[in-house]
């Protein structure tokens, strides 16, 4: 490219060599870096913490493919698929569906900055990192959050999430299924038609458990579902996966002020993404071998079904929470019902340091688990996802 101007330059004679003396007018004031003349070196890890988690073969070689344009039919193609991928995977059929360029953090503001306006009521189940998240973007926008705060390893009942609705009638109400800070997961049948009686709109956080645990999008009434790649899925992280039900899209369609974020602005997106009926127009350059590989994560888990990888994970919790208790740790999470098939949090064993815990098992054997986030700071120690 460079070189093509250069030559340019030259063939269109002293008026475009003004232009060649402009580009060196400066001594260079930084040096191209030592570091970078060296290898690019990679560790080979075992990724056993709340994520991201290895990439699957198949996933690795797709993200290794040449890039085409991102308005080329065939990528068109490829985000068709990758769409329908995600209406298997949230057993959805809402058209509004489609991958955000960014980790699960973008789709929970693309979720956020799209529903709500200044003014709004928010309601926010904080059990853990995740709902204190939502309530941060949620008061960044100017909306009235009410958080109803559990400690980490508890979760929200129908009749608390009853009483919050009741008492903040909000227009919105967020849930995490997968709270991976503290390894709960929340049971989400009933609170989808609980919601709708009180006018609201329930938004899940699904990035940790979507795969792994059944999730029902439309049958369980969720408005809202948002999920990432790096996570079950085992493709790189980048890109997360999320859909809105007709009623989100109609209060997104009726707003009166536009979102905050022009980068994610639903309306454009869903253009984009070929969600509504006019021709796609160019929006942003969407990260085109991260898609590559999320089309391909997407088949992998289409091709063994949602209910094989439901049971897969599941046995594999089982295995480990014996071993676990086998050994004389305790877990985290108390209710067995309410523990997460993909992260199993472990009690800091009384007289030990987590950090010298996690650093042994990294230093001795290349494998990643960590410290608990945020409220489960240093109370748990976080193992999954693979
Ligand atoms: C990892 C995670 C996120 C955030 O995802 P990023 O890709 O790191 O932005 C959100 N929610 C849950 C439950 C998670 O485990």
């Amino acid at each position: 490219m460079l070189r093509a101007l250069a030559m340019a330059s030259v063939a269109l004679g002293p008026q475009a060599a003004g232009w060649a003396r402009t580009m060196a007018s400066h001594q260079l004031l930084v040096a191209p870096p030592e570091a970078l003349r060296k290898p690019l070196s990679i560790p080979n890890r075992l990724l056993l913490g709340p994520g991201p988690a290895n990439l699957a073969p198949r996933v690795l070689a797709a993200g290794g493919l040449q890039v085409i344009g991102h308005m080329h039919k065939e990528m068109y193609q490829i985000m068709d698929e990758i769409k329908q991928g995600i209406q298997y995977v949230f057993q959805t059929r809402n058209p509004l569906t489609l991958a955000i360029s960014g980790s699960g953090h973008c789709a929970l503001e693309a979720a956020l900055f799209n529903l709500l306006e200044p003014g709004d009521s928010f309601l926010v189940g904080v059990n853990g990192i995740w709902g204190q998240r939502a309530a941060d973007i949620g008061e960044r926008i100017g909306a009235r959050v009410h958080m109803m705060v559990k400690d980490p390893g508890g979760h929200h009942t129908l009749r608390e999430v009853e009483e919050g609705l009741a008492q903040h009638k909000p227009v919105l109400l967020f849930l995490t299924q997968g709270e991976s800070s503290s390894g709960v997961l929340q049971p989400l049948n009933g609170y989808g038609e609980l919601c709708h009686r009180y006018k609201c709109l329930l938004l899940v956080d699904s990035v940790a458990s979507l795969g792994a645990v059944p999730i029902y999008m439309d049958q369980q009434g969720i408005d809202v579902l948002y999920s990432g790649s790096q996570k079950v899925l085992n493709a790189p992280p980048g890109t997360s996966l999320l859909s809105f039900s007709d009623k989100a899209k109609n209060k997104i369609y009726t707003r009166k002020t536009k979102p905050f974020s022009f980068y994610l602005d639903i309306k454009w997106l869903a253009n984009f993404w070929g969600c509504d009926d006019q021709p796609r127009m160019y929006h942003h350059t969407t990260p085109i071998t991260g898609l590559y590989s999320l089309r391909e994560s997407l088949a992998l888990i289409a091709e063994q079904g949602l209910e094989d990888s439901w049971r897969q994970h599941r046995e594999t919790m089982a295995y480990l929470h014996g071993r676990l208790q086998g050994l004389g740790l305790r877990l985290f999470v108390k209710d067995p019902a309410l523990r997460l098939p993909t992260i199993t949090t472990v009690a800091v064993p009384a007289g030990y340091n987590w950090r010298d815990i996690t650093n042994y098992v990294m230093d001795h054997f290349d494998i990643e688990i960590t410290g608990g986030l945020g409220p489960s700071m240093g109370k748990a120690i976080l193992s999954g996802l693979d």
